[in-house]
C-alpha cells in the first residue's frame, strides 16, 4: 500500500508552493489508491502557532485536498501532531546516543556564534565545527547527569557518498563529509526536524515522500540517520522550486501567494487545484482544464519535470474563468453570493436567485477573470447612470429617436420577462419600415437601456435584465420598460 504524507509546519499562511506539494502528493496517492497523510510538525515552538494550523486545515480543504489520516480525524499511527509525540523521539535519540551514533553538545548559542566569527575570521565558511563530536562519552555522561544542558547531535559518518535515487531527479550523491552533524534534539528537549521526520516517517510507514528540492540536503542526512537506525528509507521524489514570472522565488512581490488571499481574491478552489497541478506536469493529451477526477486518473510522477515551474498569475486567471463557465448556474449563484453581499446585493436563498446570478456570472465572466470582478460587473445590471449629455445627443438624433419609439411602443405591451428573440424580431421589423440598419439600429438602444455607449453585448445583456427584473434581487434590476420610459422622461 503506498503511503505519503504532506508535513508541513504551522509557522505561517499556508504559500501556494507548499499546497502544490500536498496536491502532488494527493494525487499521486489517489492514483495510486493509497493513503494520503496530513502530519503537523510544530516542533519550532517559538514560531508555531494553533491558529497557522486551523487555517491551514481550513485552506487544504478548501481546495479539495482531502486526507486519510490526520491530527483532525486520527487514524492507525496517531498522534499526527508532533508536539504530541515528543516522548517517541527522545526514546530513538537515546538510542543513537547509547550506541554512541549521536553526542551531547554543551555548547551554548553565544558559544556557537562565536565559533563561527572565528572560522569567518580565518577564511572558513561560518559552520558548526563539531567541538563535542569527540568529547569523551563517560565525562559526557557524567556532565549530564549533574544536570548541564546540552544538544544532541547526530554523528554524521565521515568520508562516505550518500546516493539515492530521485524519482524526479535521478540519482543524487551528497559527500557526507560536507554535512555538519546535525541538531536532533534541542537542549529543551524538543526534537529537531531532521530527526522527527525521519522517526515519524519511518513510524507512520510512509514509503514515498514527495517535497520541495529546497530539502534535498536534508534528505541526505536523513538518509544517513534511517540508515544508522537500520531502518529502510523511503523513496524520494524532490518538487522543483515554485518562481516567479522574473524567475525568482515566488514571493509577495509578485502578487498573492497565501491560499486565503487568492480566495479573497476571486479565485475557485476547483481553478487553483487544477492550475496547481499544472506547475511542473502536464497530462500527456495536453488538455488544461481538467477537473479533480481528470487530474487524478492522468496524473504521472514520472513526467514531472525537474526544471523549475513559472507562476504566470495571467494563466491561472483564464483557467479561473474556464471553471467558471463549467459550474452549473445554481451552484455559481452559491459561490457568487458572498462576494455580491459584500457589494450590499442581497436576495433570498431560492434555487431562481441563485440560477440568475450564476447565469449573470457567466455572462460578466466573458469580460473579467475573478469573482470579485464579477460581482463589481453586476453594478452593469442593477445601477443605471445616464449621462445628460449622452441623452441630449441621443435624443437630438432623429434616427436614434425614431428607433426608440418605435421599439418602446412594441415592447410596452409585452410582459417581462423578454427574451432576445423577441427583441431581435422587433428589431428587424423597425430595420424594415425605416431602412435604419446595423449600428445605427442598435446603439441608441443600447444608450437607452444601459446608459452607455458601450459595454456587454446586448444579447447578453437583454435577457440578463428581463429575468433578473421578475426575482426578489435588491437592489432591484429594472426591465428594458422601465429603463426606455426613465430615458424618453
Ligand atoms: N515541515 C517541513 C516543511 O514544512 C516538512 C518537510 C518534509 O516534507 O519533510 O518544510
Amino acid at each position: 500500500m503506498m503511503r505519503l504524507r504532506f508535513a508541513p509546519s504551522p509557522t505561517g499562511f499556508v504559500h501556494v508552493g507548499n499546497v502544490r506539494t500536498a496536491l502532488f502528493n494527493y494525487l499521486h496517492s489517489k492514483k495510486n489508491n493509497g493513503i494520503f497523510v496530513l502530519r503537523i510538525e510544530d516542533t519550532d515552538v517559538e514560531r508555531s502557532k494553533k491558529e497557522y494550523e486551523i487555517n491551514l486545515v481550513n485552506d487544504l480543504k478548501w481546495i479539495g485536498i482531502e486526507w486519510d489520516e490526520g491530527p483532525d480525524i486520527g487514524g492507525k499511527f496517531g498522534p499526527y501532531r508532533q508536539s504530541e509525540r515528543v516522548e517517541i523521539y527522545t526514546k530513538y535519540a537515546q538510542r543513537l546516543i547509547d550506541e554512541n551514533k549521536a553526542y551531547y553538545c554543551f555548547c551554548s548559542k553565544e558559544e556557537l556564534e562565536k565559533q563561527k566569527e572565528e572560522a569567518m575570521k580565518q577564511g572558513n565558511s561560518p559552520v558548526y565545527i563539531e567541538k563535542c563530536r569527540d568529547l569523551d562519552v563517560e565525562e559526557s555522561n557524567i556532565r549530564i547527569k549533574k544536570g548541564e544542558k546540552a544538544a544532541v547531535r547526530f554523528k554524521i559518518p565521515r568520508n562516505i557518498y550518500v546516493e539515492f535515487k530521485d524519482i524526479i531527479r535521478g540519482n543524487i550523491k551528497f559527500d557526507s563529509n560536507l554535512l555538519i552533524d546535525p541538531v536532533i534534539l534541542r537542549s529543551s528537549g524538543i526534537p529537531a526536524y531532521n530527526f522527527s521526520v525521519v522517526i515519524d516517517d519511518s513510524i507512520m510507514k510512509i514509503n514515498l515522500v514527495i517535497r520541495g528540492e529546497d530539502h534535498l540536503s536534508n534528505t541526505a542526512r536523513q538518509i544517513l540517520t534511517y540508515k544508522s537506525l537500520k531502518i529502510e528509507p523511503p523513496e524520494f521524489a524532490h518538487l522543483s522550486m515554485v518562481m516567479g514570472p522574473d524567475n525568482t522565488k515566488l514571493s509577495k512581490r509578485h502578487g498573492s501567494t497565501s491560499i486565503s488571499q487568492f480566495r479573497e481574491d476571486g479565485y475557485l478552489p476547483q481553478a487553483l487545484f487544477n492550475y496547481l497541478a499544472l506547475l511542473g506536469w502536464s497530462p500527456d493529451n495536453g488538455k488544461e482544464i481538467l477537473l479533480k477526477q481528470e487530474l487524478i486518473s492522468a496524473f504521472d510522477l514520472n513526467k514531472v519535470s525537474k526544471s523549475s515551474a513559472i507562476f504566470d498569475y495571467k494563466k491561472l486567471q483564464w483557467v479561473n474563468r474556464e471553471h467558471i463557465r463549467l459550474i452549473n448556474d445554481e451552484e455559481l449563484g452559491n459561490v457568487m453570493t458572498p462576494f455580491l453581499e459584500k457589494r450590499g446585493i442581497k436576495f433570498n436563498p431560492e434555487k431562481e436567485n441563485f440560477k440568475w446570478i450564476g447565469q449573470a456570472s457567466k455572462v460578466l465572466c466573458n469580460y473579467n477573470h475573478l469573482l470579485t470582478e464579477i460581482s463589481e460587473g453586476f453594478k452593469e445590471f442593477i445601477s443605471i447612470n445616464y449621462s445628460k449629455d449622452l441623452i441630449k445627443k441621443t435624443k437630438d438624433c432623429e434616427t436614434s429617436i425614431k428607433v426608440i419609439s418605435m421599439f418602446f411602443k412594441e415592447i410596452s405591451v409585452l410582459d417581462s420577462p423578454i427574451e432576445f428573440s423577441k427583441v431581435a424580431e422587433i428589431l428587424r421589423r423597425i430595420q424594415a419600415q425605416t431602412k435604419i440598419k446595423g449600428k445605427e439600429l442598435y446603439h441608441p438602444l443600447r444608450i437607452a437601456l444601459t446608459g452607455k455607449e458601450s459595454g456587454i453585448e446586448l444579447k447578453d445583456y437583454i435577457p440578463t435584465i428581463e429575468r433578473g427584473s421578475v426575482l426578489n434581487i435588491e437592489p432591484c434590476v429594472k426591465n428594458i420598460k422601465y429603463r426606455l420610459i426613465a430615458f424618453l422622461k
